[in-house]
């Protein structure tokens, strides 16, 4: 077995589901929406089942799909997309990642990642051969120290990732922060692969802002999105990834050896998705703010020290504010006993890294605000 994933334990996703369903408990783990999104999508997704085709898609994505991914480029952020050479549709933002690693990273190369990171970028970026460089971003506003960034890339650095609106932190980067990695960047000529599936979900009146609109990031930048997150739907496994070029080459050149196409059906119906009018995106954006202020509040009300949540669907308390300071032991005491899951900060981070801290727990709160309120009940009465 190739140690980069025997070695590592089962994901914490799934592990704490199974948890969380042996205990009957709330899973606000696993993040997950408890709602299916828009019907509209789902019945163009049954019709076109229906009607076929359901042979293999091209490579790089239907051209109905792909000219809503530039589309969405232009609609969102002004940024300019020729939908033939600069999109690909993946098999959800995870494929994305793997395929953009792949296709980027050669033994011997060199990532940067920042601590805490979402699972997947460690052993997909191990997997090809390339070496892990961590810098950690500093609670409790997770800010991204500069000379830490610096020093962490050498010579062999190839790519750095960048997770904005992050999980597991809920932290949204600010454009000072933006132009730090960017100037980084151009400086020592690097790829960067931003994450931003979570791109419509920032709250309190701020919205995202891609690196790739950042004065010359245009042509170092893939943006990796996912209908998974934006239409609530993470079962349809549609991903895409738009960028220059010859970066959209190296991934598909990736892709087309890892998941090769994705079902038709399923990007006909996104394709329409990314067509919703305004009303879908703020109507989905508030609703998501007020479960996070529910959140907020009946985690305070539990006794919890709630960090700041700027946008996702994860907000993380600090444990120590009730008397705790093991994150894992706490997920499970939880899970058990209170009969609410949740899941470790310190699983966001490198083996490598014993200094992780252990202090942090993220609550996931895509659920209907029922189920929110009893949870928070649980915990109030629970702690
Ligand atoms: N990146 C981040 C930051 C995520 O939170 C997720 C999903 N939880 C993914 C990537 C993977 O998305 P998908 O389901 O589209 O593969
Ligand atoms: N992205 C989700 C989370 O962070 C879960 C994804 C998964 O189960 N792989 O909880």
């Amino acid at each position: 077995l190739n140690p980069v994933f025997s070695d590592r334990p089962q994901s914490i996703f799934p592990t704490m589901s199974r948890l969380a369903n042996a205990h009957d408990a709330i899973n606000l783990g696993q993040g997950f929406p408890d709602e299916d999104g828009p019907r509209e999508i789902r019945e163009i997704a049954a019709r076109a089942t229906i009607e076929g085709p359901n042979q293999y898609a091209p490579v790089e994505g239907i051209p109905e799909l792909r000219e809503a991914i530039a589309f969405d480029n232009q609609r969102f952020y002004g940024l300019d997309l020729n939908p033939e050479t600069e999109t690909l549709v993946v098999s959800g933002a995870t494929e994305g990642l793997a395929a953009a690693f792949l296709g980027f990273l050669s033994p011997g190369d060199e990532a940067v990642l920042l601590a805490p990171f979402y699972e997947c970028y460690a052993p997909q970026i191990e997997a090809t051969g390339a070496r892990i460089n961590l810098v950690n971003l500093v609670p409790p506003h997770w800010q991204l120290d500069r000379e830490a960034l610096e020093r962490a890339i050498t010579p062999k650095t190839k790519l750095i990732v960048v997770n904005t609106p992050h999980n597991p932190l809920g932290k949204v980067m600010s454009t000072d922060e933006l132009s730090l990695i960017a100037d980084i960047a151009i400086k020592q000529d690097l790829i960067v692969v931003c994450d931003e599936v979570y791109e419509h979900l920032i709250f309190d009146g701020v919205s995202h802002q891609p690196l790739m609109t950042i004065s010359g990031m245009r042509d170092r930048c893939v943006r990796i999105g996912s209908a998974g997150k934006t239409f609530s739907l993470t079962g349809f496994r549609i991903g895409y990834v738009s960028g220059p070029a010859h970066l959209i080459t190296g991934v598909m050149k990736a892709h087309q050896h890892l998941a090769y196409t994705v079902p038709i059906p399923l990007q006909k119906a996104v394709a329409a998705g990314l067509r919703m009018g305004d009303d879908y995106y703020a109507a989905f954006k508030t609703d998501m703010q007020t479960k996070r202020n529910l959140m907020a509040e009946g985690l305070t009300e539990a006794g919890f020290d709630v960090l700041p949540c700027a946008g996702t669907y994860f907000i993380t308390v600090d444990i120590r504010s009730v008397g705790r300071d093991d994150d894992a032991a706490f997920c499970r005491e939880i899970t058990e006993k209170a009969k609410v899951a949740a899941v470790p900060i310190s699983a966001f981070y490198h083996p490598s890294q014993a200094d992780a801290p252990h202090n942090f727990v993220r609550f996931c709160f895509c659920k209907k605000k029922e189920v929110l309120n009893e949870a928070c009940d649980r915990l109030v009465n629970y702690i």
